[in-house]
């Protein structure tokens, strides 16, 4: 009996915010009436974390975090690795605090966990939705095991420019296709929320990929049709597909740190979007107003933040400082510190945390997910589909896969070292295949020899040459790997020569001059200028950043069993100085005309206008022709959708798949509209000999742009629509849109 009448007391004496009957925003209410300005302040304050066991407690600052944890004066905290780590510190929060509020625990888990799936940009070429989501939800898993609430992804930045170091974490330069990569990876992360899922972050808000000349932090300017028509679509899709957090951008608006805007935070996220979650800053982007000479001192920087609606902060310290005095001083209101607390809460609350708040630290799931063999298969999977095959003169590849002496030349097809980028997370190169171990396995190790031809920097000596060609005499065949370090992939890796560096020219030349057939295997996270590269090589499989199963997806891909159908999603530039060249730019005033050179253009006297590969491109191994695009209606009734038919059919002697893509172009509107906007893909498996008939629609919604005010216009007049493989080789047919 006594034991049924302590129950009661203590259901009676249970705060509500306990209660995980009630419903979230009670909840969150009765705990926000409890706390101080100082916890409030504690759940805005992000720190990056380190261990809380063993030796490295005694290391700089780590008894002030804990201490800090105890006060209730940290919300949550970023690169804390494991289930051990993260739950020595959970345990101090729920359990030494006062109101035992849990920790939210972030990571940078861009491209996997453990089981490393190739970099977003190479994921993007492979057309598959499914696959991408697929990748998310895997990554999420293995995160979710050791304690992972919340990733930093996706990054939805729209980017033209190769030399940034991080269109490698991006979607490209579409942002038509851009928009579904970003909800399919937000869906992918997120699933249901449960224990096997974590938060997705949509970063960097907003417009950060126009950073000038492709230097990591640097400023950005453009115009709101710019923003509203290239940059926000694939934000604002994420958070339409859920996203529950969202970081500011360490870039500026309209001269104001994006942290800062209004604009952005209030005006357009949440108040025109509706965005229920929270906002997290980037790596101190509040305390950075300071150094871009926005904010007088931290202080400031943080009533400049709080004013425009941003709220969490990721290291700066600053809004754990100033929020109290702030608050007194009436330079932040009650209302605009409980609203973004509440939001913080309501995520903790929605994830069960208060009720089980070691719920993702999982031993057992650590242990049997983790890089696990169906995870690798996966992985191994968007790998093969990642891979763009750009040239493939005479049937070089696929490779036969007996009867013939194979050399494998280039330090990167030999570096485990090499192979991964800035943002592996916890996945280990050592437990990566490389482009040799994955051909050896294939082709096995006696036909196969190995010459290193340069080292790590990409430079090489004659000794290294020599022993290259060496090796080539030998070979029927020689396959190169070239390209770029992964470590020069990622945040802070820009590089001002996007190019195949010099050495490997001259060993590419070199071997060229043995005879053999080359193959070329580009290995970067970032398109690189092939015009060099282009004479030298019979074929060029572009493998990007692969991650954990890059050899064995490689394999693949060079002996046929995989038949390559990978597009790329940014375009090659000829030369460094075309940089930035996109597909969907405007026509200009003066378009260069294919026929006439005698007049004054918009153009290069020394180089084209056209990149060497366009946005769409890749080959297969077998070949595609497109026929009879007919429209439905060239003059279809107000509010009707426009009922596009095309035929495709495999000319090739392989079954193979290809990325179908439609594009519009608006001939005159209210602004200036792209000469060609992607508005449909599908991605088709064709046997050999066959032909297919395809469908697209085109609805209002896919004709219409955003004026500067963010408002969609939809008028009247002529447009083309064209289909093909790529988004220069295409079919054209035309139609108008009436009043
Ligand atoms: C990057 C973000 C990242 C954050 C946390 C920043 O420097 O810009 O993309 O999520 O660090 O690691």
């Amino acid at each position: 009996c006594c034991y049924g009448i302590s129950y009661v007391v203590q259901a009676q004496e249970q705060p509500a915010y306990k209660n995980a009957s009630l419903a979230v925003e009670v909840r969150v209410k009765d705990l926000l009436g409890r706390m101080s300005v100082e916890e409030k302040a504690g759940q805005l304050n992000q720190l990056s974390g380190g261990a809380f066991t063993g030796p490295a407690l005694n290391e700089a600052g780590q008894q002030t975090k804990i201490q800090w944890v105890k006060e209730g004066k940290v919300g949550s905290m970023l690169n804390v690795i494991g289930v051990a780590e993260t739950r020595a510190i959970q345990q101090i929060a729920v359990e030494q605090s006062r109101w035992g509020i849990p920790l939210l625990f972030g990571l940078d888990v861009i491209h996997g966990y453990k089981t490393i799936f190739p970099i977003p940009l190479a994921e993007a070429c492979s057309f598959n939705l499914a696959q991408v989501q697929q990748n998310a939800t895997v990554a999420a898993a293995e995160a979710a095991a050791a304690g992972i609430h919340w990733t930093f992804a996706p990054m939805c930045d729209i980017s033209n420019d190769p030399r940034w170091g991080r269109v490698m974490e991006g979607i490209g330069e579409d942002p038509w296709y851009g928009a579904l990569l970003s909800a399919a990876r937000v869906k992918g992360f997120q699933g249901n929320l449960d224990e096997q899922h974590i938060l997705a972050c949509v970063k960097h808000f907003a417009g950060y990929g126009a950073v000038e000349a492709g230097r990591e932090y640097n400023n950005t300017d453009m115009s709101r049709v710019a923003l509203w028509n290239k940059y926000l679509p694939p934000y604002q899709a994420a958070v339409e597909a859920g996203a529950a957090t969202v970081m500011n951008g360490f870039n500026v608006f309209e001269g104001v740190p994006v942290s800062a805007s209004k604009y952005l935070v209030t005006d357009v996220l949440k108040s025109k979007w509706g965005f229920k979650g929270f906002l997290v800053s980037d790596w101190n982007s509040f305390g950075e107003m300071v150094q871009w000479g926005y904010a007088a001192d931290g202080q400031d920087a943080v009533v400049k933040a709080i004013n425009a609606g941003s709220m969490m902060d990721m290291e700066s310290k600053i809004n754990i400082t100033y929020i109290p005095t702030l608050l007194k001083q009436g330079k932040i209101t009650q209302q605009q510190l409980d609203d973004a607390v509440g939001r913080v809460l309501a995520v903790k609350f929605r994830l069960g945390l208060f009720e089980q708040p070691y719920k993702y630290n999982s031993t057992e799931r650590e242990q049997r997910l983790i890089f696990s063999a169906a995870h690798r298969a996966e992985a191994l999977k968007a790998a093969r589909a990642s891979v763009v095959l750009l040239k493939n003169n005479q049937q070089s590849l696929p490779l036969r896969k007996t009867g013939q002496q194979l050399a494998v030349i280039g330090h990167y097809a030999n570096s485990k070292e090499d192979l991964f980028d800035f943002w592996a997370a916890m996945g280990e190169s050592k437990n990566a295949v490389t482009l040799l171990d994955g051909m050896q396995q294939k082709w096995g190790s006696k036909a196969i020899t190995y010459a290193a031809g340069y080292s790590a920097d990409g430079n090489t000596t004659d000794a290294l040459v020599q022993e290259a060609v060496a090796a080539a005499r030998k070979a029927d065949v020689l396959v190169v790997n070239v390209g770029i370090t992964g470590k020069l992939a990622g945040e802070d890796r820009a590089v001002a020569n996007p190019v195949i560096p010099e050495g490997q020219l001259r060993l590419l030349k070199a071997l060229r001059a043995t005879g053999k057939p080359l193959i070329a295997v580009v290995s970067a996270g970032r398109p690189l200028v092939l015009t060099a590269l282009e004479p030298l090589a019979d074929a060029i499989v572009y493998a990007w950043i692969l991650g954990t199963e890059t050899g064995n997806a490689l394999a693949d891909v060079l002996s046929g069993d995989y038949n390559p159908a990978g597009k790329t999603v940014m375009s090659f530039p000829v030369a460094v100085g075309q940089i930035p060249v996109y597909y969907n730019h405007t026509n200009t005033g003066r378009p260069l005309p294919t026929d006439d050179q005698g007049n004054w253009f918009s153009r290069y006297r020394d180089i084209p206008n056209e990149p060497l590969y366009p946005f769409g491109y890749g080959l297969s191994y077998t070949s595609f022709a497109y026929s009879n695009l007919s429209l439905q209606d060239t003059l279809p009734a107000k509010g009707k959708p426009v009922q596009v038919r095309v035929t495709v059919t495999n000319t090739g002697t392989r079954d193979g798949e290809e990325v179908v893509q439609l594009y519009i172009r608006d001939h005159s509107a209210g602004i200036v509209r792209p000469v060609k906007e992607l508005k449909g893909f599908q991605k088709v498996l064709l046997k050999k000999g066959e032909s297919r008939q395809l469908h697209f629609t085109l609805t209002e919604e896919d004709l219409s742009y955003y004026d500067a005010n963010g408002d969609k216009q939809i008028e009247p007049g002529r447009f083309s629509v064209f289909v093909g493989g790529n988004s220069k080789e295409v079919l054209e047919a035309q139609f108008r849109k009436v009043e």
